[in-house]
């Protein structure tokens, strides 16, 4: 028995979802989001499961897009922040990267671009109502005119945006950002890239020729209330772990830290071993939904570091070393996100160190 916490990395979902992705998004491409160690299933792994399928990937930064090359990845790579210096352009040249243009002082820096080294692939990052990054629409013809000027740059120059609020699929702030680019843009020729994951289930309207999909790759939904299997997409990572005690304890007695948690009855109280030191929500409220075995039971107390307590009431069979499960096809993440107040995102990204990474092919 290892009491170790086990994060499963189902390279078959991968898979799948990049074939669903791409059915749904045609005739767009799609370059699929592996910034963040993707997600947190690991960049490499996931690159290696994708690379017969991917046309292209999307990182946030230069170092990602070095890992990739390094990996012996060939297909495009866009950098969403672009550089970040001077040295990064070389660098990007070098690695055939395509840069992001949101900013001012990059086209100063893009003003040193070689040609001799290459032309570089760029982006023109514009800020439809984000107000991340992005130029303003006003400025677009302006930044436009100028990159295409610059000899060091490929003349076919993208038009990229990103949206706030996508997964609101009656929501009107996508219309106002779809209607914002396509009017300061309307002019130029090029490829262009609108549609995150919510937006290539809910806005057609903003396929453009690529999108740029992350979350709904791993199965991972931001729609409110739905996961990402209620919309055919299979979940890449199983987290698990293991039971190491079952405790009798009495009817009034205080479950953990600061004994947020009563016990109502004598009963038996299970402890796996996971905590927030492993990346499990320490926000996870009491009545969070974990697997042990076949059974659902519900978390009871505060998570700690290293360990959680649960409610074994309705889980008479339950025994030391068996399989408890955090998150995975059987209980969404979704789910354990909704009740730790925050995206399935965040915690899949929460992996720390001390998490044992394995694969299977399912
Ligand atoms: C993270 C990110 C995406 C991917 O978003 P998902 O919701 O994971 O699909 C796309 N574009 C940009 C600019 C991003 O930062």
């Amino acid at each position: 028995m290892s009491r170790t916490t086990v994060a499963t990395i189902h390279l078959g979902a991968l898979r799948h979802n990049l074939a669903r992705l791409k059915a749904l998004a045609a005739p767009a491409k799609v370059m699929a989001v592996v910034k963040a160690d993707a997600y947190g299933h690991g960049l490499e792994r996931v690159a290696r499961a994708l690379n017969g399928e991917a046309e292209a990937f999307a990182v946030a930064a230069l170092g990602d897009g070095l890992r990739l090359r390094a990996a012996g990845h060939r297909q495009r790579i866009v950098v969403l922040s672009g550089p970040d210096n001077a040295r990064d352009i070389t660098e990007m040249q070098r690695l055939q990267l395509d840069a992001a243009i949101h900013h001012e002082v990059q086209l100063q820096w893009l003003t040193q671009v070689e040609p001799a080294r290459g032309r570089l692939r760029v982006w023109l990052k514009i800020d439809s109502g984000m107000h991340r990054l992005g130029f303003a629409p006003e400025r677009v013809a302006e930044v436009h005119a100028q990159l295409a000027a610059m000899p060091g740059i490929d003349p076919e120059i993208g038009l990229l945006t990103h949206f706030s609020d996508s997964e609101a699929f009656d929501g009107e702030q996508t219309p106002a950002q779809i209607a914002c680019f396509t009017e300061a843009t309307g002019m130029f020729d090029g490829p262009r890239s609108l549609s995150n994951s919510a937006a290539v289930l809910g806005w057609p309207a903003a396929r453009g020729d690529w999108v740029r999909t992350g979350g709904l790759l791993y199965g991972l939904s931001v729609v409110d209330g739905k996961t990402g299997a209620d919309f055919g997409f299979r979940p890449a990572m199983t987290l698990s772990t293991r039971l190491i005690a079952i405790n009798p304890i009495k009817c009034g007695e205080r479950i953990g830290y600061n004994g947020t948690w009563t016990c109502p009855e004598d009963m038996p109280v299970g402890v796996a071993a996971v905590g927030y030191g492993d990346g499990y929500p320490r926000s996870a409220m009491a009545g969070t939904p974990v697997l042990v075995g076949e059974q659902r039971v519900p978390l009871i107390g505060r998570v700690s570091m290293d360990l959680i307590t649960l409610d074994l009431r309705h889980a008479p069979a339950a025994k030391i070393g068996d399989r408890v499960l955090l998150w995975g096809p059987e209980l969404p993440v979704e789910l354990i996100a909704a009740q730790s107040g925050t995206i399935s995102y965040d915690l899949t990204c929460g992996m720390t160190r001390r998490v044992l990474f394995v694969e299977d092919e399912s």
